[in-house]
């Protein structure tokens, strides 16, 4: 076991380790079985009711290890094979155009494109390396219109925010601190058209008005952006 957290006086989780396996355990009141999960790119999740004893817990994760270790092992290769390489011709996207990437020895690293080519200039970088250089070109693309969109999106729904920061994020599109008026969208947005953009700045400010995703979140949402469900598909392909 390393941590432990209470999310909530009903919810335990915590991390916890059994026979070399990393699990994220979480016990919720009500729910009737124990369950695993095999998630990409996160710990194992092992999901039950409360009250359960640590052997419990135990024999139920050491009567799965075998498929648990064969599932592991088939996702992790899949979500290698889906990375990008960042050799040349490999496709890449900016603002839902496609690019064909073009990287180049040069002595100042840096990128842009031009027709359908991204150039990618690198000194003699690896794999990472040249992902850093084109998250950084991303950045900065998006710098551009960042500030231009939200203050479109403000202007449309009377709202402020105080702050809006980039970030990169796996799960989400977008965040928001309701009582710091702060906002923050995900570096990725950037790959689709800007529409995608705008439409998270949209729902980050409604939910100043509207912190849940009811009824109402969603009409306010639509009326001030008719396009936004539109968008919001555009980001699930
Ligand atoms: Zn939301």
């Amino acid at each position: 076991m390393i941590r432990s957290r209470k999310k909530s006086s009903q919810v335990l989780e915590k991390s916890l380790k059994i026979q070399g396996l990393d699990l994220d355990l979480k016990l919720t009141p009500g729910q009737k079985n124990l369950y695993l999960r095999v998630r990409p790119g996160k710990k194992i999740l092992l999901s039950g009711p409360l009250g359960l004893s640590q052997e419990t817990l135990e024999n139920f994760v050491l009567s799965h290890r075998e498929d648990l270790l064969k599932n592991q092992e088939a996702l992790e290769r899949s979500r290698l094979h889906q990375e990008k390489t960042y050799e040349k011709g490999e496709v890449h996207q900016l603002w839902g155009r496609t690019y064909f990437l073009e990287p180049k020895l040069a002595a100042k690293e840096g990128a842009y494109v031009f027709r359908d080519k991204l150039y990618l200039y690198h000194k003699s970088r690896d794999r990472e390396g040249r992902e850093k250089i084109l998250l950084d070109f991303y950045r900065e693309e998006m710098k551009k219109i960042l500030q231009d969109l939200l203050k479109k999106a403000e202007e449309t729904t009377g709202l402020k925010a105080k702050e809006c920061r980039i970030k990169k994020m796996k799960t989400r599109w977008g965040s928001c601190n309701i009582r710091y008026r702060r906002i923050w969208v995900n570096l990725h947005l950037v790959k689709y058209p800007e529409i995608c953009l705008y439409s998270v700045l949209i729902h980050e400010l409604a939910h100043f008005l509207e912190v849940g995703h009811n009824k109402r979140f969603y009409g306010l949402v639509e009326g001030f952006f008719s396009d936004y469900e539109k968008a919001q598909a555009l980001l699930k392909d």
